[in-house]
């Protein structure tokens, strides 16, 4: 085997699917049994679209529903303020798509099924790494069957911020701190409810609200480590902030029973100092985990899985040694995006998330529109809707 990934994300997905479009054979690994996984990233940005684009699936990604946002605005007690818009950026793609996550990983596992060096084993949880002195020459996983091992040139971990390779290899991040932690539930949606997805924030309390047609996925944001309080106050602690802030959901929010209704995602943002071992290469979230502000993990990941496989697919695909200096240079053109999106992620987390939280945050104090500032807008644009370093799909289809 050239190549093993552990973990079905947008990072492994993509990356073995590039690689088998190069004609490298590749098995990826996830450990669930399907992609149904609720409350997870939903925002395909411009710079995914493109690289869809260049494998010539974009149009069938557009055929799954979803919806475009063209901007994001934020809900005040004053009324809407315009953060940024996209129209008119760069390139082919001036949206956003909601999507759910396990359709767009639907989507990307199946085009590399049409290839003939790649294989999808799911519920197949890896746990540990071969290796041959310090060089890691593959993975062991388990599945229903029992143990197994599959020696690979090149083992590969896209298996999320909670790494068992990345542990396994002796890689350890450096965790950056967030303020907050993330509640999400359900509610169901009324036709007559607004139609987009938006960011509403009070004096001490901000939550997300993202419309999936039939119901509303919430996200209630609440100070770090704050969870277990919240359910020491009951159910109402949760219900009533939720009513003040969007009074339309408050005819529905008792089907929130109890805390049994939702689930808690801790926020983390870390990144690895180094990457990579000799035969072994961390990526996506398994390098550095990103916080949710901007919505830009998935994107990123993709970015991570598009530069790796840019930089290694002649090498998987020839059979040539793959030194760990390669690996390094992979490393070296993703840090710099890692860096500054973790960066900017810090300072809204820092000057918003933290003081809206402790209620230092008075939002109308803010222009009513944001995107009327041009140098503003278009630096926003470009860091939300691209990136930094977009990448492009280099490598042929075999
Ligand atoms: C609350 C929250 C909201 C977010 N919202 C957004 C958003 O709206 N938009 C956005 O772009 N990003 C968002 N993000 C970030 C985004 O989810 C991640 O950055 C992105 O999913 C990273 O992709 P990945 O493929 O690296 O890892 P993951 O998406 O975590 O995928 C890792 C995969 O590996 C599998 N796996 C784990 N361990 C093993 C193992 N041992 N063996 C085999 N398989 C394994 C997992 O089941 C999973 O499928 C959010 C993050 C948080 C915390």
């Amino acid at each position: 085997m050239r190549c093993v990934i552990a973990g079905g994300g947008p990072a492994g997905a993509m990356l073995a699917l590039l690689l088998a479009r190069a004609g490298v054979e590749v098995t990826l690994l996830e450990k669930h049994g399907d992609f149904l996984r609720d409350f997870r990233g939903d925002t395909i940005h411009p710079s995914t679209l493109q690289v869809l684009d260049e494998l010539g699936l974009a149009e069938e990604f557009l055929k799954i529903p979803h919806r475009k946002a063209y901007g994001l605005s934020m809900v005040t007690d004053a009324g809407d303020i315009s953060l940024a818009s996209l129209r008119g950026m760069p390139g082919k793609y001036d949206y956003i798509a909601w999507v759910p996550q396990w359709d767009f990983l639907k989507l990307i596992t199946s085009a590399a099924g049409r290839y003939p060096g790649f294989r999808l084993l799911m519920n197949a949880e890896a746990y540990d790494l071969i290796r041959e002195g310090r060089t890691v020459r593959g993975l062991r996983y388990r599945d229903e069957s029992g143990e197994h091992e599959i020696r690979a040139d090149l083992t590969v971990a896209a298996d999320g911020r909670h790494s068992t390779l990345r542990e396994r290899a002796g890689l350890v991040p450096e965790e950056l701190g967030a303020p907050m932690d993330v509640v999400w539930f359900r509610l169901p949606r009324h036709p007559s409810d607004r139609d987009d997805a938006f960011l509403r924030i009070s004096s001490g309390r901000m939550m997300v609200a993202i419309n999936r047609k039939s119901y509303w996925q919430l996200a209630f944001l609440i100070p770090k480590g704050g969870f277990d309080e919240l359910v020491r106050q009951g159910i109402e602690a949760l219900r009533e902030p939720v009513a003040s802030l969007l009074p339309w959901l408050a005819d529905r929010i008792g089907q929130i029973g109890s805390y049994d209704d939702v689930s808690v995602l801790t926020v983390v943002i870390n990144r690895l100092h180094r990457w990579h071992r000799p035969g072994f290469l961390c990526i996506g979230d398994a390098a550095h985990a990103m916080s949710p502000v901007f919505g830009v993990g998935i994107n990123l990941a993709v970015q991570d899985a598009v530069a790796a496989a840019n930089l290694l697919a002649g090498s998987l695909r020839s059979g040539a040694p793959i030194p760990e200096s390669t690996l390094h240079l992979l490393q070296k053109r993703r840090m710099l995006p890692t860096r500054v999106t973790q960066a900017t992620q810090r300072v809204v987390q820092n000057l918003v998330i933290k003081k809206a939280l402790r209620r230092e945050f008075n939002p109308s104090r803010l222009p009513r529109d944001l995107t009327r500032i041009p140098l503003m807008n278009r630096m926003a644009r470009r860091f939300i809707g691209l990136g930094i370093r977009p990448e492009h799909v280099r490598v042929p289809e075999a």
